[in-house]
């Protein structure tokens, strides 16, 4: 298993915020993950662990002992036959949607624009849309999802009923399991159609998201729309540091000096805007404080 030594989590996320971690596990494989998710859970109750980066808003304040790093652990990608395939948690949401359009299925295309791995993707139920008009969300794909329990010390298959998919939530971000993989079904789509899915979600991601120095996409599942627009006006603009974004407001954008007190007392104003008048509001971003 690769080691690496005081490593920068800035460097590791989206949003390009976060502070060291004496040491970042590089497992290259399922048996290594394993063997050091076990073994950190054992030790410190709990174990940060870290895929594309790209939901994550990291304390730049603190050094933390230990990170698992997904980056080569799960990589296996297996067509099981009928539109069925097996998707191992460490790959590349680009790299799976090429995957299955080569053997004439999909169904997923739109999350193309996702900077994310599928265990990532599969932890956070991501998808295109909010609550209320939601397009799809990967949820509708998985059949069934192999962890590793780490109470339990043992792997699991957990079919998609029993998973706790809900709007971008799972119960997997409970942190008592590692997604190793998940088997989903695919729908058929022909190369014309699943290019075009593609190129148009690019287009629209290129024209109406501002990604700045650094983003994490949306930063609440749930959140009163004009509320929040109201809230992004008022609040003080630091254009070089976090600010709510342009175009959408519920996405944060880092100007290139931002910092994580700076994202999380947005976070915070804008949670305690909306219960102060009685608006339900989620923050769908995963915080390691
Ligand atoms: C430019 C941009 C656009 C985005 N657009 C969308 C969008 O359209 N729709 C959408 O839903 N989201 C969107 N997002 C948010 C983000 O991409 C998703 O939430 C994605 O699912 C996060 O995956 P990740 O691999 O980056 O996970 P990370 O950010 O690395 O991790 C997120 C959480 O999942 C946990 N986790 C990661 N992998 C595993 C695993 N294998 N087992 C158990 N837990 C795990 C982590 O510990 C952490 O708690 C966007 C983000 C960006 C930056």
């Amino acid at each position: 298993m690769k080691i690496q030594k005081n490593v920068k989590l800035a460097t590791k996320t989206t949003l390009h915020i976060g502070g060291y971690t004496k040491i970042l596990y590089l497992p290259e494989n399922e048996e290594e993950l394993i063997h050091i998710a076990a073994e950190l859970y054992e030790k410190e109750g709990k174990v940060y662990l870290l895929s594309g980066g790209s939901n994550l808003l990291i304390n730049d304040q603190r050094e933390f002992e230990s990170v698992i790093s997904m980056k080569e652990a799960c990589t296996e990608l297996t067509d099981l036959g009928n539109g069925r395939f097996y998707i191992g948690a460490s790959n590349r949401i680009q790299k799976v949607i090429s995957f299955v359009n080569e053997r004439g299925y999909g169904g997923f295309e739109e999350l193309i624009g996702l900077p994310a791995m599928f265990g990532g993707i599969i932890c956070m139920n991501a998808g295109i849309g909010g609550e209320s008009a939601p397009l799809f969300t990967i949820a509708e794909f998985v059949k069934k999802v192999k962890v590793f329990n780490l109470e339990k010390k043992d792997i699991e298959v957990i079919v998609a009923n029993d998973c706790g998919f809900s709007h971008r939530t799972s119960m997997f971000q409970r942190g008592k399991y590692i997604i190793l993989g998940a088997e989903i079904a695919c729908q058929v789509i022909n190369d014309k159609e699943s290019d075009r899915k593609k190129r148009d979600r690019l287009t629209f991601c290129k024209a109406n998201f501002e990604y700045g120095k650094g983003c994490f996409g949306s930063c609440f599942s749930k959140c009163n729309g004009k509320l929040l627009r109201l809230i992004s006006i008022l609040y003080p603009k630091n254009i070089e540091g976090v600010h709510f974004g342009k175009n959408t407001c519920n996405w944060l954008v880092n100007g290139g000096n931002g910092t994580f007190e700076e994202a999380y007392k947005i976070i915070k104003t804008s949670e305690k805007v909306h219960k102060l008048l009685h608006q339900d509001i989620m923050c769908e971003v995963v915080i390691w404080k």
